[in-house]
């Protein structure tokens, strides 16, 4: 038997063969734009920490992938039988095979988008806390956009499985591809003629999705976005209560009896503290000591097992028997608290002037010019200005952190909290970061900061308090610091770090 090459020429010019190629195309592009937007809910409901909507999603995802889509295919077309009220629509090959497409290929597209969501760091959530963003509003700027990046490779891939999986629809009659191939050869018997033809419309439905699919992936890509420069020794709790503090000064926050333990290990052990407005507290102590936990309490990064917190002498966090409940008024009245974070935790997507006007443009701010321009003063303040363009991923980690500081400070807030801001850099970039802070401190800012930089400490602070086992076991003044005795646990500890 000869080769009919002009039988398979005519082929291309096969009118119900592009008909045939247009219906695969589109139900491809619904099945897989439908099942992707389904699949990212999914994904979410399979990480809520609701366990009945997590269950819900882990039992479809676990049915829907064992199931063979061609079982499901005959199923849904001919559940009519059943429920008849169904008929006008099931009874249509495209419809029910769009159906059953969706049911199973949104299995599959859950999977491929949660792989997408875990691989965003947990410090994108965090920061997003952290400048009074909503969780709607957290997902569609800082998360999706990098969950969707990782994604984009393997959902690309499923639209592929997907054009081929829509030739399973022929079972139901739908005329696609190779069902107006298997009506040809099966009436002039040239089988591998027609199947090559066939061939050609799929691989020719691929390439041109896959085309477009590259130079998206390609946009999203953002290493490749650059922009260019335009006193007694403590015992157990110090001897100084911190309720003598701000006499007759406005206390900004105040910590009371705050407990938080750990399974069986005392991260904070009735903590309190008021720090006023204008001051600056340093929080030192050895590691584990509870000086991370204890500034994520104020901002409710980290939850607590007991006490009360109040910002602005206003109830802000509170628990006991009750539980652990936040303020109404949370998302609005946490961006008066800023936060620097020691990995940064900068929006890779975004470049620099970009993070920096996220939080007021987020909180409504709609005048882009006048954003631009607040933005553009905090750059300056913090020593970036030329680097407004830049990405992330363009700047050291001193540069980042500086932008990370103007970020908070785009929020006019009124006390930052620093968390170790200088432990992740290399030595030589400490500097330029404690600049920085220390010229906040001129300005007078309030600031809560924990850090190990003990010179820097007793430079900038009003106050230093020392953790140990959970408790604060010094809190002194920058004069009670100078009197304290040179073999006191607080100046052995700053001498020797
Ligand atoms: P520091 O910042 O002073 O080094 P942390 O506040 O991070 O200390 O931690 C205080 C204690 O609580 C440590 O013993 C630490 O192991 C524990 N801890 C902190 N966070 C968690 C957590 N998420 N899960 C379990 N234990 C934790
Ligand atoms: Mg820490």
């Amino acid at each position: 038997m000869n080769f009919d090459w002009n039988y398979l020429f005519s082929l291309a010019l096969y009118p119900d063969f592009w008909r045939a190629t247009a219906l695969v195309a589109w139900l491809g592009l619904l099945t897989w734009v439908i099942g992707t937007a389904l699949g990212f809910l999914f994904a979410l409901a399979r990480q809520s920490s609701l366990r009945p909507l997590r269950w819900f999603a882990k039992t479809y995802i676990w049915l829907f992938r064992s199931l063979p889509l061609l079982v499901l295919l005959i199923f849904v077309y001919n559940l009519p039988q059943f429920m008849p009220s169904l008929g006008p629509v099931l009874s249509v090959p495209f419809w029910a095979g769009l159906i059953a497409l969706v049911i199973s290929e949104t299995a599959y597209l859950a999977e491929i988008h949660r792989a997408g969501l875990i691989s965003v760091d947990q410090g994108q959530h965090e920061a997003a806390h952290a400048l009074g963003v909503r969780p709607v509003g957290k997902y569609r700027y800082i998360i999706l956009p990098q969950a969707v990046r990782v994604a984009l490779p393997a959902l690309g891939n499923e639209f592929i499985t997907i054009v081929k999986l829509t030739s399973l629809v022929s079972v139901i009659s739908l005329a696609e591809i190779l069902l107006v191939g298997q009506r040809l050869y099966t009436r002039n018997f040239m089988v591998i003629e027609t199947l090559v033809a066939v061939s050609f419309y799929y691989v020719f439905v691929v390439s041109v999705f896959s085309f477009f699919l590259s130079r998206l992936e390609s946009r999203l890509d953002i290493t490749r976005m650059t922009g260019a420069e335009i006193r007694a020794p403590a015992s157990a709790l110090s001897s100084r209560t911190t309720n003598e503090r701000c006499i007759g000064q406005e206390v900004i926050v105040e910590l009371d009896n705050v407990r938080k333990n750990f399974g069986d290990k005392r991260a904070l052990a009735d903590v309190s503290l008021k720090v006023c407005k204008g001051e600056v507290v340093s929080i030192i102590g050895p590691s584990g000591s509870g000086k991370t936990t204890l500034i994520r309490t104020i901002n409710a990064l980290q939850d607590i097992d007991a006490g009360r917190i109040t910002l602005d002498g206003v109830d802000w966090i509170r628990a006991g028997d009750k539980g652990y409940r936040v303020a109404s008024d949370f998302h609005d009245r946490v961006t008066r608290l800023g936060m620097v974070f020691q990995s940064f935790n900068l929006f890779p997507h975004m470049t620099a002037l970009e993070n920096v006007m996220f939080g007021p443009r987020y909180h409504g701010n709609r005048d882009k010019e006048a954003l631009r321009t607040a933005a553009m003063t905090h750059l300056a303040r913090v020593g970036m200005a030329t680097h407004a363009n830049k990405y992330p991923h363009q700047l050291s980690g001193g540069q980042k952190q500086r932008i990370a500081i103007a970020r908070a400070l785009a929020m006019n807030p009124e006390i930052m909290l620093f968390d170790e801001p200088t432990s992740a850099l290399d030595p030589e970039l400490v500097g330029e970061v404690l600049q920085v802070i220390e010229s906040l401190t001129r300005d007078g800012m309030t600031m809560i900061i924990v850090t190990h930089e003990m010179r820097f400490a007793r430079r900038v602070s009003d106050r230093v308090i020392m953790m140990e086992n959970g408790h604060i076991v010094n809190d002194m003044n920058a004069d009670e610091l100078k009197d304290a005795p040179a073999d006191s646990r607080i100046r052995k500890f700053m001498l020797q770090s």
